[in-house]
């Protein structure tokens, strides 16, 4: 594999290329008109760094490459056919937790190279690269898996708040740090049996630590957790690939690193969330007794939401997890032709973190061809609300939820949300009062221009479309 930049070599011609055309992917990726193309150059990218590195002339392990990853490829392939929408944030859980464990093997497996010839200082820096490798990719396994079960609803989304948690996080990182020391004197004394072992150590230890950290993190602040793991997964790769000499593995995954960092950053933003608050497990979250959310709901029924839709001169439409659910977008679409063809101003409102994935209704919208001019993020929207005459929310719950400005002891206390109840009506479509993935209630019900109209999205919308269609 070349590990110099000798541009005589094909493969680190490729390997540029193959770079560049990541970086493109990238930034095609941060908008959904050019998203498409973007995913295209990724693929591209990726097709030609492994063909770059299948053809070194050193390299001869074709059939265990082969045993790898036509498996590899036909399970991935089955599993993104198979799996929902809806689920796609405890896929992107399960892979940050690959990348994690890969991380893991590959420094166990470079301490135990028997081919290794570098010497002194480098051998030094060689062997932190394996230390802090091992360590990362043990918080993202161990943390990803977690993050996996929460999303997945096997564990509940309660944060788990151990007394002494953060003298707790702090001893382990101390101990990290400690045994560094000691990994790096038994590699330097040639004692490699001690060395694993304490590399072992350091393993279940941040192991420990991944697991305690995404406990701590309560349902409302995952977001930020899974664009974390995100991060922390390219981070550990990135140690892989000075692990190896790899120059494209370092790049690829330095931008898998740094985005999934922008990424958190950007959720935190859209939270209001300190990123270090979050790391460190609710650390300075609301520590207060929420106030409990009561009251009398009024519901409304599809002809009286229809005559109220007609009667509107402007509608937003704030979409959520549940509309993804019941996959209502496509009728959405539908009904915003026909109010638009009657001069009705429509607008979908999309909050950062709405759904369960970074850009979760963006994708969904763009699938049902909803126009991206009428697709206004947060801060956009959130000024016209008092002047627009109807919100419709459909399978939303935290993300309009007024507690978070009102509720000093709410655990999503001080989060922007969209301020849908200073508009003239509201009808929120559910099944039921139930919370959302907070767990907490939501006084947006119980408002005097509050309307519930009760049921799946998808059979709601389409009863509006046909009711609507047969004036
Ligand atoms: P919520 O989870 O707050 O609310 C969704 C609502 O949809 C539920 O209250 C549910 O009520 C309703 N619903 C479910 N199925 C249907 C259906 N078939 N038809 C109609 N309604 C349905 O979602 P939001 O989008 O408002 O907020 C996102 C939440 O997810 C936030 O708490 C966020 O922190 C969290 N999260 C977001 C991630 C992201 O990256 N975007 C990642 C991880 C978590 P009912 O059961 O009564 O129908």
């Amino acid at each position: 594999m070349p590990t110099t930049l000798d541009t005589t070599n094909p493969a680190t011609v490729a390997y540029i290329v193959a770079a560049a055309l990541f970086i493109l992917s990238l930034s095609g990726l941060g908008n959904p008109k050019s998203s498409r193309r973007g995913n295209m150059m990724g693929i591209a990218g990726m097709v030609i760094a492994l063909l770059a590195t299948a053809m070194q002339k050193e390299f001869t392990g074709y059939g265990m490459l082969a045993g790898a990853l036509i498996p590899a490829t036909i399970i991935g392939a089955v599993l993104a056919n198979r799996v929902k929408m809806t689920e796609m944030p405890q896929l992107v859980a399960m892979l940050h937790s690959f990348v994690g464990a890969a991380a893991v093997l590959v420094g166990f497996a470079t301490l135990l190279d028997p081919n290794r010839t570098i010497i002194g200082t480098e051998l030094v820096i060689h062997n932190i690269e394996i230390y802090i490798g091992v360590c990362i990719g043990a918080v993202t396994f161990t943390g990803s898996i977690i993050a996996f079960a929460k999303l997945h609803g096997v564990i509940g989304g309660k944060p788990l708040t151990l007394p002494g948690r953060h003298l707790l996080n702090i001893g382990l990182l101390v101990a990290t740090i400690w045994l560094a020391v000691l990994f790096v004197q038994a590699v330097n004394a040639e004692e490699i049996s001690r060395a694993l072992w304490l590399l072992g150590i350091a393993s279940v230890v941040t192991g420990v630590l991944g697991v305690h950290m995404v406990m701590a993190i309560g349902g409302a602040d995952m977001p930020v957790v899974v664009s974390m793991l995100n991060s922390y997964s390219g981070w550990a790769a990135a140690a892989a690939g000075f692990m190896l000499s790899n120059d494209l593995l370092i790049i690829t995954v330095a931008l898998v690193g740094s985005s999934g960092a922008i990424l958190s950053y950007i959720m935190c933003k859209g939270m209001n969330r300190s990123f270090i608050s979050v790391i460190l497990g609710g650390f300075g979250a609301a520590e207060g007794t929420a106030v409990a959310v009561e009251g009398e709901h009024t519901e409304i029924d599809i002809a009286a939401t229809v005559e109220l839709m007609c009667n509107a001169k402007s509608i937003v439409i704030v979409p959520g997890y549940g509309m993804a659910v019941a996959q209502a977008q496509h009728t959405l679409s539908e009904i915003t032709k026909e109010f638009e063809a009657i001069g009705t101003t429509v607008h979908f409102a999309i909050h950062p973190i709405a759904g369960r994935l970074p850009g979760h209704m963006n994708v969904l919208l763009a699938e049902a061809k909803v126009s991206y001019d009428i697709v206004l993020e947060m801060d956009e929207i959130n000024p016209n609300l008092p002047e627009t005459d109807l919100v419709l929310v459909i399978g939303a719950n935290d993300i309009v939820n007024p507690s978070a400005l009102d509720d000093p002891g709410s655990p999503i206390a001080g989060m922007p949300v969209l301020e849908v109840w200073k508009a003239k009506d509201v009808i929120v479509m559910k099944r039921s009062m139930a919370s959302g993935y907070a767990g907490i209630g939501n006084p947006l019900f119980f408002k005097s221009n509050t309307r519930m109209l009760f049921g799946d999205a998808k059979k709601n919308v389409d009863a509006i479309l046909t009711a609507y269609r047969s004036r």
